[in-house]
């Protein structure tokens, strides 16, 4: 995902949108039990100062994934904000090969968008799923899923672990 910005680069405080949409092969592996589906989106705006674009604007993606504590499977719609100032890095530098830390240089007159969506993505993915806020998990005994929902299963309600643990003593004694 390239942007070309040599109508730009010459002029300080010249600028380009940008709107493209396309697969990102470092999402395809996914993140622990999120897995990217469909394009990536971003759009912004491409700002050229001296030797460095500011690269401001958002990306979208779509995912599927899990509920915590229910296991229901969710389709989440994500949309990061990203401003990054990429620095030119000199041609003479190429070849030592920085994976890591040329993530927010170019050389030439392209900038990799790719990687600043893919980069604001991982950065904004949330820790945490939950079909809905008041996800009550399933119940222990049946399996169903208690979001405010009686199942029936009262009687095998959970027991207080401090009532539990007099049972044994009862027990014991
Ligand atoms: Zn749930
Ligand atoms: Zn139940």
């Amino acid at each position: 995902m390239k942007l070309d910005i040599n109508s730009i680069i010459k002029t300080i405080g010249a600028s380009v949108s940008f709107e493209i949409s396309d697969r990102l092969e470092v999402l395809d592996s996914g993140i622990g039990t999120v897995t990217f589906t469909g394009p990536v989106a971003v759009k912004g705006t491409a700002t050229c100062f001296n030797r460095m674009i500011e690269v401001k604007g958002e990306a979208q993606v779509r995912y599927r994934t899990f509920c915590d504590r229910c296991g229901e499977a969710l389709e989440r719609h994500l949309t990061v904000p990203f401003d990054e100032k990429i620095i030119e890095r000199a041609e003479e530098d190429q070849d030592t090969s920085m994976e890591d830390d040329d993530l927010f240089t170019y050389t030439g007159h392209y900038i990799d968008l790719g990687r600043i969506a893919a980069n604001a993505i991982l950065l904004n993915l949330p820790m945490q799923h939950l079909c809905g806020e008041d996800c009550g998990g399933l119940c222990p005994t049946c399996g169903k899923k208690l979001n405010g929902s009686d199942c029936g299963c009262e009687d095998s309600q959970v027991i207080d672990p401090r009532l539990e643990s007099l049972k044994g003593y009862f027990k014991n004694n």
